[in-house]
């Protein structure tokens, strides 16, 4: 079989580049190879099956890796041209989840997943599901690829195939490990956009905690980064998404890292002793984990009482002295968990690393194979929580199909 434009991975940037390249070059033939039986499973899962596609407010800071997010997004229509103006998606600004968050209006991912497709099929863009590649390499004026299925030759590839996060949408990172054979350089592999490890000992009580606060990735007394929000404590994990965006961090700083917990960002460590001393007071009778009620649910009060001052907490109230209330005060202020790793692929979502910059050239075309294209999170780049990841997938999937097609008018490979 033969076609002008293969594009691995019927996803985000799959779509996205087989459209660009499809109506740039309309006389080319241009198909979605996909290994599942349906294409888009990531699309339709994403956002809680709410589909946050993009954010209004995207700066550099929200990209993580080796790539200059901004200046591709600069060279792609914006979400509005792309998903209302050409596909008929109509989109709201979300006012649950992250801020800014761009969704469909009609709040439902599968609006997105339609859009694509009827668009896709308009054009007459070829989709070939259960049809896994396992192989790729360069023959005379374009490529072959080996499938599931059988054989394909295509002039030109684009490699869209995702990578290890959430490998239930398919994503196993086989794609990438054939591009890694074939020579191509990634940066260090982990999962972002996930929950963070912690020994369990550290954890021991806290499992089902919620609190609202403030979280700093911390390596060795340096603060990288701090995030607001709902900070969630799970067995021997941290979650939340304001843990989520710090999640990238792992990547360089495995085996430094920290997270730093802010119970009460909006107190003093003086106001919160002051609080506290009030407290053990009014309540010298009870139990010291009883000095903490009417701030934390009861489990992290006594977490609190046993690991920080190391005492139990049904010690009476009157017993915990001056000094140790001032700890209490402090460790609440930055409660600190060392970080012992990441979270599973299947509990993260996204692939922090991929195909390096120093492999593709401006156009997102591989730099050792003239006519493969890279698109989407195949590439060094993770974006934050938010929408980030599928607007880096629309837009690197639209400049590489862009590049793709118009490479074709300079002939065959
Ligand atoms: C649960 C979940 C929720 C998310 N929610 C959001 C969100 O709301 N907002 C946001 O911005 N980001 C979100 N993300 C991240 C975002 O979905 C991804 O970054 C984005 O979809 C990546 O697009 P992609 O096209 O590069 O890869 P993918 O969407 O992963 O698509 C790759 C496709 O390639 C196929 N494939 C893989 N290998 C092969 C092969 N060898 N042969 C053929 N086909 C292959 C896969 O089956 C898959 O369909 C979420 C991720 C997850 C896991």
């Amino acid at each position: 079989m033969y076609t002008d434009i293969a594009v691995i991975g019927g996803g985000a940037s799959g779509y996205a580049a087989a459209i660009a390249a499809k109506e740039k070059a309309p006389s080319a033939s241009v198909t979605i190879y996909e290994r599942l039986d349906k294409t888009g499973r990531k699309i339709i899962a994403s956002g809680n099956g709410k589909c946050n596609l993009s954010n209004v407010d995207i700066t550099a800071a929200n990209y993580h890796g080796s790539f200059d997010v901004m200046e591709i997004l600069g060279k792609t229509p914006d979400c509005k041209s792309f998903f209302t103006d050409k596909l008929g998606v109509m989109l709201s600004v979300g006012s649950e989840g992250r801020t800014g968050g761009v969704y469909p209006r009609s709040n439902s991912s599968a609006t997105v997943l339609n859009a694509l497709r009827i668009k896709a099929a308009e054009l007459g863009i070829e989709e070939v599901c259960g049809c896994m590649v396992t192989g790729l390499s360069p023959v005379k004026n374009g490529f072959q690829l080996e499938t599931s299925t059988g054989r394909v030759t295509a002039s030109r590839v684009i490699a869209a195939a995702g990578g290890y996060a959430g490998p239930s949408f398919g994503t196993d990172g086989s794609f990438l490990r054939i591009l890694k054979d074939m020579g191509l350089r990634t940066a260090k592999i982990c999962p972002a956009v996930g929950p963070l490890k912690v020994g369990a000992d550290r954890l021991k009580g806290l499992k089902g905690v919620r609190i609202k606060g403030s979280i700093s990735a911390v390596s060795e007394g340096r603060t990288l980064r701090t995030e607001q929000g709902e900070i969630q404590f799970n067995e021997n994990t941290i979650s939340g998404i304001c843990v989520f965006n710090l999640a990238y961090l792992f990547q360089e700083y495995e085996g430094k890292l920290e997270l730093s917990a802010d119970l009460l960002p909006d107190l003093s460590e003086a106001e919160i002793a002051d609080i506290l001393f009030t407290a053990r007071r009014n309540r010298k009778e009870l139990p010291a984990y009883e000095i903490l009620t009417g701030i934390f649910v009861k489990n992290l009060a006594v977490y609190l009482i046993k690991n920080v001052l190391g005492r139990s907490p049904d010690e009476k109230a009157e017993n915990i002295g001056g000094k140790e209330i001032k700890q209490l005060a402090s460790a609440i202020k930055g409660l600190v968990f060392p970080i012992t790793g990441c979270a599973a692929w299947q509990n993260a979502q996204v692939t922090c690393g991929g195909i390096h910059r120093s492999c593709v050239d401006d156009k997102l075309c591989s730099t050792a194979y003239r006519g493969l294209y890279l698109c989407g999170e195949i590439l060094d780049v993770a974006g934050d929580c938010g929408g980030y990841n599928l607007q880096w997938a629309w837009s690197s999937g639209i400049w590489a199909g862009m590049n793709c097609a118009e490479s074709l008018k300079g002939g065959r490979k």
